[in-house]
């Protein structure tokens, strides 16, 4: 019950966090649309680290005041979801302690590149915090430097790649950006010193981080009880990650089994009477080869995007699979060129502070690529794909569920969302469309999705075996190309993504487990009572929060 005195003190403790959090982490709060703080820059002392780790400590002791178990279902997570929160920062600080072993933490360049970038306040005013957040640079990396000790090699490589890549946001597109104010000469001139001085601070650490000879570097691999304290912050899942894992592998045995009946199927329909391939994974291979010539003209990538969204809009309504919200419909724009270099689609949405601005669905465009590679991403996103791929980004995935979100009024779930929560969804409504019809129950589009599935499924095998094991690069790439049927590109692009990041592979297919999994359940619990529509709904209706969390509640009892 929303409304009584517990609730209300609890909404105003939550107000009161939030502000402490954004003055304690100012970059998290510029990025989350929180603009007091622009101006600040923090450097990373051994002194701010233990005043981080003291907030943590006094904020879980005024939570504690709280009883969960007095407030509204929507508080009750919101409490579970600042515990967990809390609870993190200390474990970061004291036991994580990747302020010593990844460079990459030490990136100031995201929160300026965001400043200049987004339009939330006159340029002028930008600019200027642009300049005051500016002048710690040169005594953060100098402190970086001294935090830094045996660093993971990877992580080392991939800091100076990003730094030296980033670097001219300072050197030019700030400059560039003040030239259309109307800022005195002389203020201008100042200001253009301070980011040469700072271009100059970044691009030093980047060549000391170049330079530096480790006698014993770290190892990528976080190891097995850094990785389940990990999953258990970022995830928030009931399941271990041993538990994840083990349905993984059945999953992944589970689909090669259909994928080869669907395959043996299509044969005939594909290669007449040719000899089959003895061997399962083969086989599957062949078809999915021949599937993925099926694919759109590189000019055409963009407008077959655009067509798809209201067939899906059409889809959802016809099988009466959720309600969709008229009065918020998705903008569909080319990809703005500062995003530009990420093709296929992606949602980008309002931040947490700024409920009301524009979804926006963007599309990117292969103009200007070379043919082998426009046709190598073409043969991946076929016509199957590209459909999957929509109903994932879109309609009903991360923009429907990003809408639902949004009515559930806690600035706390939104900033605190739930990573495995939002991409479990996605992937649970291209399943659910399939099984409600879409694309004309074609095998062809199962075999497809059954691919397309296999990648979560395999990004969990992947990061576990990686992580807590010793999987080497050539089993990954094995797993990757004969088992998921990827192309060497991109499982090369895999393998580099798990050496510089862990647990948040796992993300898609644990959500997508959990999510299935209480489906099931709630079906069984209302029996004739069930309808998918209600279930969709009332899952979406708790905004981005764990779906254990979710669980929990939808499946209590009633008193
Ligand atoms: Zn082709
Ligand atoms: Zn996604």
């Amino acid at each position: 019950m929303e409304g009584t005195k517990d609730d209300a003190a609890f909404t105003a403790y939550t107000t009161q966090f939030l502000e402490a959090l954004w003055k304690e982490d100012p970059d998290r709060a510029t990025q989350t649309g929180y603009h007091k703080y622009d101006s600040l820059l923090i450097v990373p002392t051994d002194g701010s680290r233990q005043h981080l780790f003291k907030f943590a400590g006094a904020q879980a002791d005024s939570l504690a005041k709280y009883t969960p178990a007095t407030l509204s279902d929507a508080n009750k997570i919101d409490y579970q979801l600042i515990q967990n929160e809390l609870q993190k920062i200390q474990w970061r600080t004291q036991t994580l302690k990747d302020y010593e072993w990844d460079p990459s933490s030490y990136n100031v360049i995201g929160t300026f590149a965001y400043i200049l970038n987004e339009h939330y306040a006159p340029l002028d005013k930008r600019l200027r915090n642009f300049y005051e957040r500016m002048a710690n640079i040169p005594a953060y990396y100098k402190e970086a430097q001294k935090q830094i000790k045996n660093p993971v090699p990877e992580l080392t490589s991939l800091a100076a790649d990003q730094l030296n890549g980033g670097v001219s946001v300072l050197e030019k597109d700030f400059a560039d950006s003040l030239k259309k104010t109307k800022i005195p000469e002389a203020t201008q001139k100042l200001m253009l010193a301070r980011a040469k001085v700072s271009a100059d601070a970044i691009k030093g650490f980047a060549t000391w981080l170049t330079n530096l000879k480790s006698v014993k570097p770290r190892s990528f691999r976080l190891g097995r009880e850094l990785y389940q304290d990990k999953f258990k912050f970022d995830i928030q899942s009931a399941l271990t990650p041993q538990q994840v894992f083990n349905a993984a592998v059945s999953r992944k045995k589970y689909l090669h089994r259909e994928m080869a009946k669907l395959s043996r199927e299509l044969w005939p329909k594909y290669f007449g009477k040719a000899d089959m391939p003895k061997d399962t994974l083969a086989l599957i291979g062949r078809v999915i080869d021949t599937l993925s010539a099926k694919h759109v003209k590189p000019e055409d990538f963009q407008s077959a995007i655009e067509k798809q969204i209201p067939k899906l809009v059409a889809f959802v309504k016809e099988k009466d699979l959720l309600t969709l919200d008229p009065s918020k419909p998705l903008v569909v724009r080319r990809e703005p060129a500062y995003m530009a270099g990420v093709a296929g689609a992606s949602v980008s949405s309002p931040g947490p502070y700024d409920k009301g601005g524009n979804t926006y669905f963007n599309v990117g465009s292969l103009s200007g690529w070379a043919s082998a590679r426009a046709e190598s991403y073409l043969r991946e996103y076929n016509q199957y794909i590209l459909q999957i791929l929509c109903i994932h980004e879109a309609i009903p995935g991360h923009y429907t569920q990003l809408v639902y979100s949004n009515k559930a009024p806690s600035l706390v779930k939104s900033v605190l969302q739930n990573g495995a929560m939002i991409e479990g969804w996605a992937v649970y409504t291209e399943e659910m469309m399939l099984n409600a019809g879409y694309g004309n129950n074609e095998p062809e589009m199962r075999l497809m999705w059954y691919k397309w599935n296999l990648r979560s499924v395999c990004n969990t095998i992947l990061d576990y075996s990686v992580h807590t094991a010793n999987m080497s690069k050539e089993q990954a790439i094995n797993l990757l190309t004969r088992e998921a049927f990827q192309q060497q590109a991109e499982a090369e692009g895999k393998w580099k993504r798990v050496s510089v990041s862990s647990v948040q592979l796992t993300s898609y297919y644990t959500g997508y487990k959990e999510i299935t999994d209480l489906r099931d359940a709630y079906q069984k619990k209302l029996a004739d009572k069930y309808k998918l529509k209600e279930f969709n709904e009332k899952f979406l209706g708790y905004g981005s929060a764990p779906v254990k969390m979710i669980r929990e509640l939808m499946l209590e009892k009633k008193q």
